[in-house]
Protein backbone atom coordinates (compact mmCIF):
# COMPACT_ATOMS: atom_id res chain seq x y z
CA UNK A 1 0.00 0.00 0.00
CA UNK A 2 1.15 3.67 -1.17
CA UNK A 3 0.23 6.81 0.64
CA UNK A 4 0.31 9.62 -0.55
CA UNK A 5 1.60 13.69 1.46
CA UNK A 6 -1.55 13.76 3.32
CA UNK A 7 -1.88 10.55 4.98
CA UNK A 8 1.95 10.46 5.44
CA UNK A 9 1.34 14.19 7.43
CA UNK A 10 -0.67 12.45 9.47
CA UNK A 11 1.54 9.22 10.21
CA UNK A 12 3.87 12.09 10.90
CA UNK A 13 1.56 13.36 13.92
CA UNK A 14 1.12 9.76 15.47
CA UNK A 15 4.66 9.63 14.93
CA UNK A 16 5.48 12.76 17.20
CA UNK A 17 2.70 11.65 19.85
CA UNK A 18 4.26 8.48 20.05
CA UNK A 19 7.85 9.96 20.49
CA UNK A 20 6.09 11.97 23.16
CA UNK A 21 5.27 8.64 25.00
CA UNK A 22 9.00 7.71 24.29
CA UNK A 23 10.44 10.88 26.50
CA UNK A 24 7.64 10.28 29.36
CA UNK A 25 8.01 6.58 30.02
CA UNK A 26 12.22 6.94 29.45
CA UNK A 27 11.91 9.82 32.53
CA UNK A 28 9.69 8.08 34.74
CA UNK A 29 11.41 4.92 34.35
CA UNK A 30 13.53 4.70 37.72
CA UNK A 31 14.20 2.27 40.52
CA UNK A 32 10.99 1.33 42.73
CA UNK A 33 8.12 2.70 39.88
CA UNK A 34 5.66 -0.15 38.23
CA UNK A 35 5.51 -1.20 34.90
CA UNK A 36 1.79 -0.16 35.38
CA UNK A 37 3.13 3.52 36.24
CA UNK A 38 4.62 3.80 32.94
CA UNK A 39 1.41 2.67 31.31
CA UNK A 40 -0.30 5.35 33.20
CA UNK A 41 2.08 8.03 32.04
CA UNK A 42 2.11 6.97 28.79
CA UNK A 43 -1.85 7.12 28.56
CA UNK A 44 -1.82 10.64 29.80
CA UNK A 45 0.18 11.73 26.67
CA UNK A 46 -2.60 10.00 24.46
CA UNK A 47 -5.23 11.90 26.10
CA UNK A 48 -3.32 15.47 26.67
CA UNK A 49 -2.84 15.15 22.33
CA UNK A 50 -6.32 13.90 21.97
CA UNK A 51 -4.48 10.30 20.09
CA UNK A 52 -6.04 7.33 20.53
CA UNK A 53 -4.42 3.87 21.67
CA UNK A 54 -3.57 1.23 19.05
CA UNK A 55 -2.38 -1.47 21.75
CA UNK A 56 -5.34 -0.97 23.99
CA UNK A 57 -7.88 -3.86 23.86
CA UNK A 58 -5.90 -5.02 20.23
CA UNK A 59 -7.01 -8.89 20.17
CA UNK A 60 -7.45 -8.01 23.73
CA UNK A 61 -4.08 -6.95 25.16
CA UNK A 62 -5.20 -4.85 28.10
CA UNK A 63 -2.09 -2.02 28.33
CA UNK A 64 -1.18 1.04 26.43
CA UNK A 65 1.92 0.21 26.49
CA UNK A 66 4.27 -3.00 26.41
CA UNK A 67 6.86 -3.10 28.72
CA UNK A 68 9.38 -6.14 28.39
CA UNK A 69 12.11 -6.09 31.46
CA UNK A 70 15.65 -8.07 30.76
CA UNK A 71 14.71 -11.74 29.40
CA UNK A 72 11.62 -10.29 28.43
CA UNK A 73 11.39 -9.85 24.51
CA UNK A 74 8.44 -8.16 23.73
CA UNK A 75 4.33 -7.80 24.40
CA UNK A 76 5.07 -7.58 28.37
CA UNK A 77 1.97 -6.45 30.09
CA UNK A 78 2.80 -3.46 32.58
CA UNK A 79 1.49 -3.96 36.15
CA UNK A 80 2.92 -4.63 39.42
CA UNK A 81 6.59 -5.33 38.17
CA UNK A 82 8.88 -3.30 40.01
CA UNK A 83 11.70 -1.39 38.20
CA UNK A 84 15.04 -2.57 39.66
CA UNK A 85 18.55 -0.81 39.41
CA UNK A 86 20.92 -2.86 36.58
CA UNK A 87 17.43 -3.54 34.72
CA UNK A 88 16.82 -3.10 31.28
CA UNK A 89 13.33 -2.58 29.85
CA UNK A 90 11.84 -2.37 26.91
CA UNK A 91 9.02 0.48 26.39
CA UNK A 92 7.13 -0.08 22.96
CA UNK A 93 4.92 2.76 22.41
CA UNK A 94 1.62 3.42 19.80
CA UNK A 95 -0.98 6.32 19.11
CA UNK A 96 -3.93 6.91 16.39
CA UNK A 97 -4.21 10.25 14.77
CA UNK A 98 -6.99 10.68 12.56
CA UNK A 99 -7.15 6.83 11.68
CA UNK A 100 -3.32 6.40 10.86
CA UNK A 101 -1.20 4.88 13.18
CA UNK A 102 2.83 5.15 14.70
CA UNK A 103 4.93 2.52 16.17
CA UNK A 104 8.40 2.43 17.73
CA UNK A 105 9.72 1.16 20.63
CA UNK A 106 13.78 1.45 22.90
CA UNK A 107 15.30 -0.12 25.39
CA UNK A 108 16.84 1.67 28.38
CA UNK A 109 18.98 0.83 30.91
CA UNK A 110 17.28 1.59 34.61
CA UNK A 111 20.15 3.26 36.33
CA UNK A 112 23.88 1.29 36.17
CA UNK A 113 23.56 -1.71 33.73
CA UNK A 114 26.16 -4.22 33.14
CA UNK A 115 28.80 -3.85 30.06
CA UNK A 116 27.19 -6.49 28.21
CA UNK A 117 23.48 -4.74 29.02
CA UNK A 118 24.82 -1.49 27.66
CA UNK A 119 26.41 -3.47 24.41
CA UNK A 120 23.12 -4.99 23.62
CA UNK A 121 20.82 -1.66 23.94
CA UNK A 122 23.68 0.12 21.71
CA UNK A 123 23.71 -2.89 19.30
CA UNK A 124 20.31 -3.11 18.94
CA UNK A 125 19.42 0.08 18.07
CA UNK A 126 22.79 0.25 15.66
CA UNK A 127 21.12 -2.53 14.11
CA UNK A 128 17.84 -0.52 13.64
CA UNK A 129 19.54 2.59 11.72
CA UNK A 130 21.39 0.06 9.61
CA UNK A 131 17.91 -1.95 8.35
CA UNK A 132 15.86 1.90 7.92
CA UNK A 133 19.11 2.64 5.76
CA UNK A 134 17.59 0.10 2.79
CA UNK A 135 14.07 1.91 2.98
CA UNK A 136 14.78 3.64 0.00
CA UNK A 137 12.47 3.74 -3.83
CA UNK A 138 14.08 1.45 -5.94
CA UNK A 139 15.63 -1.22 -2.76
CA UNK A 140 13.77 -4.45 -1.89
CA UNK A 141 12.44 -4.80 1.51
CA UNK A 142 14.79 -7.78 2.96
CA UNK A 143 17.41 -6.07 2.49
CA UNK A 144 16.53 -4.05 5.84
CA UNK A 145 16.26 -7.41 7.73
CA UNK A 146 20.12 -8.61 6.27
CA UNK A 147 21.66 -5.21 7.13
CA UNK A 148 19.82 -5.85 11.06
CA UNK A 149 21.13 -9.55 11.08
CA UNK A 150 24.51 -8.37 9.99
CA UNK A 151 25.28 -6.04 12.78
CA UNK A 152 23.28 -7.67 15.43
CA UNK A 153 25.54 -11.12 14.63
CA UNK A 154 28.77 -9.23 14.14
CA UNK A 155 28.34 -8.36 17.74
CA UNK A 156 27.95 -12.06 18.43
CA UNK A 157 24.45 -11.90 19.53
CA UNK A 158 20.93 -13.22 17.86
CA UNK A 159 18.01 -12.49 15.92
CA UNK A 160 15.01 -13.41 16.98
CA UNK A 161 12.62 -14.94 13.95
CA UNK A 162 9.25 -15.24 15.20
CA UNK A 163 8.30 -11.94 15.58
CA UNK A 164 9.00 -9.19 12.73
CA UNK A 165 8.36 -5.55 11.90
CA UNK A 166 5.34 -4.80 9.77
CA UNK A 167 3.92 -2.51 6.90
CA UNK A 168 1.88 0.62 9.10
CA UNK A 169 -0.83 2.79 7.69
CA UNK A 170 -4.72 3.12 8.42
CA UNK A 171 -3.89 -0.23 10.60
CA UNK A 172 -1.33 -1.25 12.83
CA UNK A 173 -0.15 -4.12 11.17
CA UNK A 174 -0.48 -4.46 7.45
CA UNK A 175 1.39 -6.45 4.80
CA UNK A 176 3.94 -7.31 4.02
CA UNK A 177 5.99 -8.25 7.29
CA UNK A 178 9.47 -6.91 7.85
CA UNK A 179 12.13 -10.01 8.81
CA UNK A 180 14.94 -9.09 10.74
CA UNK A 181 16.94 -11.86 9.12
CA UNK A 182 17.87 -12.29 5.90
CA UNK A 183 14.88 -14.78 4.34
CA UNK A 184 16.44 -16.31 1.55
CA UNK A 185 14.98 -13.86 -1.22
CA UNK A 186 15.20 -10.07 -1.77
CA UNK A 187 11.53 -9.88 -1.05
CA UNK A 188 9.06 -6.71 -2.27
CA UNK A 189 10.47 -3.29 -4.76
CA UNK A 190 10.46 -0.63 -2.33
CA UNK A 191 8.16 2.78 -3.46
CA UNK A 192 8.12 5.98 -2.37
CA UNK A 193 4.80 6.29 0.14
CA UNK A 194 5.30 2.75 1.72
CA UNK A 195 5.27 3.35 5.75
CA UNK A 196 6.85 0.24 7.32
CA UNK A 197 7.64 -0.31 11.42
CA UNK A 198 11.26 -2.03 11.26
CA UNK A 199 11.85 -3.07 14.72
CA UNK A 200 14.46 -5.91 15.69
CA UNK A 201 14.36 -7.54 18.68
CA UNK A 202 18.14 -8.74 19.49
CA UNK A 203 19.24 -11.68 21.88
CA UNK A 204 22.29 -11.97 23.97
CA UNK A 205 22.25 -15.41 23.78
CA UNK A 206 20.30 -17.64 21.34
CA UNK A 207 17.69 -16.53 18.77
CA UNK A 208 14.79 -19.03 20.45
CA UNK A 209 11.46 -17.80 22.28
CA UNK A 210 8.97 -18.54 24.85
CA UNK A 211 5.35 -17.73 25.28
CA UNK A 212 4.76 -17.08 28.86
CA UNK A 213 0.91 -18.38 30.08
CA UNK A 214 -0.64 -15.01 30.24
CA UNK A 215 -0.86 -15.38 26.16
CA UNK A 216 1.33 -12.16 25.56
CA UNK A 217 4.95 -11.67 26.88
CA UNK A 218 7.65 -13.33 24.99
CA UNK A 219 10.60 -13.87 26.93
CA UNK A 220 14.32 -15.82 25.51
CA UNK A 221 14.08 -19.76 26.10
CA UNK A 222 17.50 -19.11 27.74
CA UNK A 223 17.23 -16.27 29.52
CA UNK A 224 19.14 -14.14 28.49
CA UNK A 225 18.69 -10.85 27.65
CA UNK A 226 16.87 -9.02 24.85
CA UNK A 227 16.52 -5.61 23.67
CA UNK A 228 13.50 -4.23 21.21
CA UNK A 229 14.05 -0.84 18.94
CA UNK A 230 11.28 0.04 16.65
CA UNK A 231 10.66 3.35 14.41
CA UNK A 232 8.22 3.92 11.92
CA UNK A 233 9.19 4.96 8.47
CA UNK A 234 8.44 5.98 5.04
CA UNK A 235 10.10 5.68 2.09
CA UNK A 236 10.11 8.89 0.07
CA UNK A 237 11.46 10.22 -2.64
CA UNK A 238 14.60 11.68 -0.64
CA UNK A 239 15.26 8.67 1.17
CA UNK A 240 13.59 7.44 4.27
CA UNK A 241 11.89 9.57 7.08
CA UNK A 242 11.75 8.41 10.06
CA UNK A 243 7.84 9.28 11.61
CA UNK A 244 8.11 8.46 15.02
CA UNK A 245 10.81 11.08 15.92
CA UNK A 246 10.12 14.36 17.78
MG1 LIG B 1 5.72 -1.56 18.46
MG1 LIG C 1 5.38 -2.83 15.51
Amino acid sequence: MRRNGGEIAKMRRAGQVVAEMHEATRAAAKPGVTTAQLDAVAREVLERRGAKSNFLHYRGFPATICTSPNDMIVHGIPGAYVLAEGDILSIDCGAIVEGYHGDAAFTMGVGDVSPLAARLIEVTEKSLWAGIEHLRAGGRLHEVGRAVQEVAEAAGFSVVREYVGHAIGTAMHEEPQVPNYWPGNPGPALKAGMVFAVEPMVNVGGAATRLLEDGWSVVTADGALSAHFEHTIAVTADGPQVLTVP
